[in-house]
C-alpha cells in the first residue's frame, strides 16, 4: 500500500544542495529533472515511501523549502486553477492562510 505520508519540496525555495536528498534514511528524495527559476536543479520526492521522519526537513539549510506531511489524504482538497487537477492543497510554507496546489505548486489564493 502507497504512504500516505508525503514530503513537499516547494522548488523555488531549493537551492539543489542535495543534503536532503543524503540524508533520507529511506532514500526517497531525489533530484528533479527540470531546473527552478534560479537555475537549481531541485529536490523533489521520488513519490511513495516517506516515514515522514522529519530528517530532510531538518537538515534542509533553506526555511520554507521542505513541508513534511504527516498523512496527505487530511489535507483539504481543491481544484487548481493553474495546472486545472483537483489536488491537495499544502499551506504556504511562509504564509499558512494561503495555499499551494501540491502538484504545480502555485499558490491558489492570491492577496
Ligand atoms: S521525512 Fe524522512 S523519510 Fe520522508 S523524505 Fe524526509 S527524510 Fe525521507
Ligand atoms: S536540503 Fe533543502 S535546499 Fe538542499 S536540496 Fe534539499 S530541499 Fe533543496
Amino acid at each position: 500500500m502507497a504512504s500516505r505520508n508525503h514530503i513537499f519540496v516547494l522548488a523555488d525555495e531549493c537551492k539543489g544542495c542535495g543534503l536532503c536528498i543524503d540524508a533520507c534514511p529511506l532514500n526517497v528524495l531525489e533530484f528533479a529533472d527540470g531546473l527552478n527559476s534560479m537555475g537549481y536543479r531541485p529536490a523533489h520526492y521520488k513519490g511513495d515511501g516517506c516515514s515522514a521522519c522529519g530528517t530532510c526537513f531538518y537538515t534542509c539549510p533553506e526555511p520554507g523549502a521542505i513541508t513534511v506531511i504527516r498523512n496527505v489524504e487530511s489535507l483539504e482538497k481543491g481544484n487548481c486553477k493553474h495546472c486545472g487537477k483537483t489536488v491537495f492543497l499544502i499551506p504556504d510554507s511562509r504564509d499558512p492562510s494561503r495555499k499551494r496546489c501540491i502538484d504545480c505548486h502555485q499558490l491558489l489564493n492570491e492577496k
